[in-house]
């Protein structure tokens, strides 16, 4: 089921245990030869692939392309909700459906700088309503839930999520070649280890001066259609098991 397509009372008729989910993305730059759109773009794809896998069996918001992408804000275009903003934006998501009686909230995440506020903004949830033992409430970010994408195509380079990369860059060729400028003339900016295991804060300045993280000129459709498949299949396992959590056991 897609929310903006229902009428209230077919909302009103769904079982309370159906999954509500959010799917979360950006509007930021993309460095010199991607899209400001491309989180959303790209999200909306993995979605797209998801639910008609699990048309019926989850309730699917709209994508909210508005992130929090604050450390892009030294390039033009970039539109970011700040970081406390966001955060209650989440929250307010979910509790609107909290208030219409449903149980299981998921937000599915395709932007890296929404993946703190979606984790505090359950967690706050989680502590206000800590007497409720039937609410269900996961965030997971769509490159992160365990796909090994270079399994089933060899040819990939990368090994993790850069930024406007081998990876984004082969999905967008995918979906819509037209909005790529030319990648060939790109050049490799490494991901670079900063403090880690440390976490330093960061802005895109602090590491890439293009705006880019990874190396573009690696990308292919080819390897956008075998990214978009894994990812996709991550999501509806992840998915499965919101659905067939029996509101008890920490393990669905
Ligand atoms: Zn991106």
């Amino acid at each position: 089921m897609e929310l903006y397509a229902l009428r209230w009372p077919q909302v009103q008729a769904l079982p309370r245990t159906t999954p509500v989910v959010f799917p979360i993305a950006a509007l930021e730059q993309h460095g010199h030869h991607m899209p400001l759109f491309t989180d959303s773009l790209l999200l909306a794809e993995v979605m797209r692939r998801v639910q008609q896998t699990l048309h019926g069996r989850c309730l699917f918001a709209p994508l909210q392309w508005l992130g929090n992408s604050h450390h892009h804000l030294d390039f033009p275009g970039t539109l970011s909700a700040s970081p406390r903003v966001y955060l209650d934006t989440l929250i307010d998501l979910a509790e609107c459906f909290l208030r219409h009686g449903f149980t299981r909230i998921a937000f599915v995440n395709g932007h890296g700088g929404n993946s703190v506020p979606m984790q505090q903004a359950t967690y706050e949830l989680r502590q206000k309503l800590r007497d409720r033992r039937d609410v269900l409430l996961v965030s997971a970010t769509y490159w992160g839930l365990g796909g090994q994408p270079w399994q089933t195509e060899p040819d990939l380079q990368q090994r993790e999520m850069g930024h406007a990369c081998e990876w984004e860059t082969s999905m967008m060729l995918r979906i819509r070649p037209e909005l790529v400028a030319d990648s060939a003339a790109t050049g490799d900016v490494p991901f670079g280890v900063g403090f880690s295991p440390a976490y330093r804060a960061w802005t895109m300045p602090d590491r890439s001066e293009p705006g880019h993280i990874g190396d573009p000129r690696a990308a292919t459709a080819e390897k956008g259609e075998a990214l978009f498949r894994v990812f996709a299949a991550d999501v509806v396992s992840h998915l499965e098991r919101v659905i067939a959590w029996d509101g008890k056991a920490w393990d669905a």
